[in-house]
């Protein structure tokens, strides 16, 4: 049974029950699961493994609940910098369904390894586009390699242009191919077992691109199995236009007749919701993956974070993209999180609920109306682990996975921040984990990923762009 021992850490943050932060602490573990916390003096002094975290601060792993890894080949893509979602997404449509299993595989390890730099140890990905030989079975081998917990979609697109959709006819695939497909996945690949490494979840991308039909049955499908339901909603005002028009409902009334709000789904982004909308997101056990760097870079809204929370609604972190990112960075997107809560509290809606107006700046803000750098760390650690509906990670206590990272507080990102070492992670700018480890395995080490060669990788996956681009 491996062991692995971290010790001497500056700080240790548990986000257990009561969000205790432990000095000169650190943790043991056997065979990937936690058996101690505490203080360095407490703990075993030998393992198969010892790490000595002096000047670091020790997190439990980030937990990211929204991505699209494969957009890492569309980065900044040409003629998709400047424009919101729906001319975005048709810039892009027909680059993602040229993405192929080589591709395919690159950009999930580029996409999976950058995370792991910025302390991320959980990814939920939200693929959508398997057109062109592309299939889950390549991304999760390629998170097996690289050793990262990894919660799978099964997506799809079936509303072509044709039908009403959004994208093009040649970017869906048909229906009864995406539901067979589903069910493979899932026998071969989901895992529900305390510690899994391997998820699936069935993710129909919107309401603009899949038929109600496939939205009910996907839903039928993950209740048999037991396996968690996501799509986007809520993300821009052009999409209740569309549900609006074409269901006279709005997006959560549309789910919500689909058999979509429940305690299994969690919506990605989330944003142009009423207080009635949060009220029943509470009520039925819906989660919410925040996306602030994504909604900033598609001028899609600010989500009402502070309101879910005090509304009790489940919410996580997703860095989304990353053609709308265009990072893969966890640590920036609970900074941005922090941050974007605080421009809200700036903004008043003066003719109805949805637009904006900025307030002078006297306007008096209550103190616990503040996002804390604490609260955007709870949303990226144990927040994200509740979205995806899991207990046995997001905190550091026993019995709990070994997914941890630490940052190099003696670096001169922090200089003059030390007095509160936990807040200066998000006030100051996003630094490199310098350990990552997942499941009791250490994946980065002094900065660089060492369980496999990035490099190569990387150069591969820039080719692989190169092509997408030029079609
Ligand atoms: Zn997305």
């Amino acid at each position: 049974m491996p062991t692995l021992l971290a010790r001497n850490a500056e700080v240790l943050v548990t986000m257990d029950g009561g969000r205790r932060e432990l000095k000169n602490a650190g943790l043991y573990a056997e065979d990937g699961i936690i058996r101690q916390v505490g203080p360095t003096a407490e703990l075993p002094v030998t393992a198969d493994v010892v790490i000595d975290l002096a000047g670091q601060i020790c997190l439990p792993g980030f937990v990211n609940t929204h991505h699209h890894l494969n957009q890492t080949l569309t980065r900044n893509f040409p003629g998709a910098q400047n424009n919101n979602l729906f001319p975005w997404l048709k810039t892009l449509y027909r680059a993602w369904a040229r993405t192929d299993e080589e591709a395919s595989r690159a950009s999930t390890l580029v996409g999976l390894a950058e995370l792991a730099l910025s302390g991320c140890t959980t990814v939920f990905d939200h693929s959508y586009v398997f057109k062109n030989g592309n299939n889950v079975d390549c991304q999760i081998e390629a998170a097996r390699e690289l050793g990262m917990r990894f919660h799978a979609s099964r997506g799809s697109m079936s509303l072509g242009e044709s039908k009403g959709g959004l994208p093009p006819d040649d970017c869906v695939e048909e229906e009864p191919a995406i539901l067979k497909d589903s069910q493979r996945v899932i026998e071969r690949y989901h895992d529900p077992s305390v510690g899994s490494m391997t998820r699936i979840v069935l993710a129909p991308c919107s309401p603009f691109s899949v038929s109600a039909a496939l939205l009910k049955e996907s839903a039928a499908m993950a209740r048999h199995y037991k396996v968690r339901l996501h799509t986007h909603l809520c993300e821009t005002l052009d999409e209740e236009r569309y549900t609006l028009e074409r269901f006279q409902r709005r997006p959560v009334d549309w789910m919500e007749t689909l058999g979509w709000l429940g305690d299994d789904v969690w919506f990605a982004h989330a944003i142009h919701v009423d207080d009635d909308e949060i009220a029943r997101f509470a009520a039925t056990g819906c989660g919410a993956a925040h996306c602030p760097c994504s909604n900033m870079r598609l001028g899609s809204g600010i989500a009402p974070i502070k309101k879910y929370m005090a509304a009790g609604v489940k919410v996580g972190l997703g860095v989304d993209g990353s053609a709308s990112n265009d990072a893969s960075n966890m640590l920036l997107e609970a900074r941005q999180a922090m941050l974007l809560a605080r421009l809200r509290l700036g903004l008043l809606p003066p003719e109805g609920p949805r637009k904006y107006m900025f307030l002078s700046p006297s306007h008096p803000i209550r103190s616990e109306e503040w996002m804390t750098a604490r609260e955007a760390l709870e949303l990226a650690t144990i927040g994200g682990a509740g979205v995806l509906g899991r207990t046995d990670i997001g905190s550091l206590e026993p019995g709990k996975c070994a997914d941890f990272f630490t940052l190099d507080l003696e670096t001169i990102g922090y200089a003059g921040a030390l007095h509160d070492p936990v807040a200066a992670v998000l006030f100051c700018a996003p630094q490199q984990a310098k350990t990552t480890v997942v499941n009791g395995r250490i994946i980065v080490r002094d900065g660089e990923i060492v369980t496999m060669d990035i490099r190569p990788v990387i150069a591969h996956h820039n080719r692989c762009a190169a092509r997408l681009r030029e079609g």
